[in-house]
C-alpha cells in the first residue's frame, strides 16, 4: 500500500530537520492506503536516538499517537515509499 495522501516533504516532530532520506511515520490503514500522521513524522536519526529504546528502532507505542502502524518511509523523488510496516 501507499501512503494517501502522498507527503511531498516530512518534517521531523523531535529535531525539527526535514526527513531527507528514511524516517517513521505512524498511520492510519484505510482502504486507499496508509493515512499518515504527518506532525507525529521522525527522522532516522531521532527514531534510534530519542524515540526508540537504545539505539532501537522505534515501536509504534514509542511514537505515542493512536495510529495503527509505524511505517518506515524512504525518501523517493516524488514522495515517500513504504519500506517497512509496524504494528
Ligand atoms: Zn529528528
Amino acid at each position: 500500500m501507499r501512503l494517501d495522501p502522498m507527503p511531498t516533504s516530512l518534517t521531523c516532530s523531535v529535531c525539527g530537520a526535514s526527513v531527507d532520506d528514511a524516517g517513521y511515520l505512524p498511520a492510519t490503514e484505510r482502504d486507499a492506503g496508509y493515512r499518515p500522521s504527518l506532525d507525529d513524522a521522525v527522522c532516522g536519526t531521532c527514531g534510534f536516538n530519542e524515540v526508540g529504546m537504545m539505539g532501537c528502532a522505534p515501536e509504534l507505542a514509542d511514537v505515542g499517537t493512536d495510529d495503527d502502524v509505524l511505517l518506515y518511509v524512504e525518501r523517493t523523488g516524488a514522495g515517500f515509499d513504504v519500506v517497512s510496516v509496524k504494528r
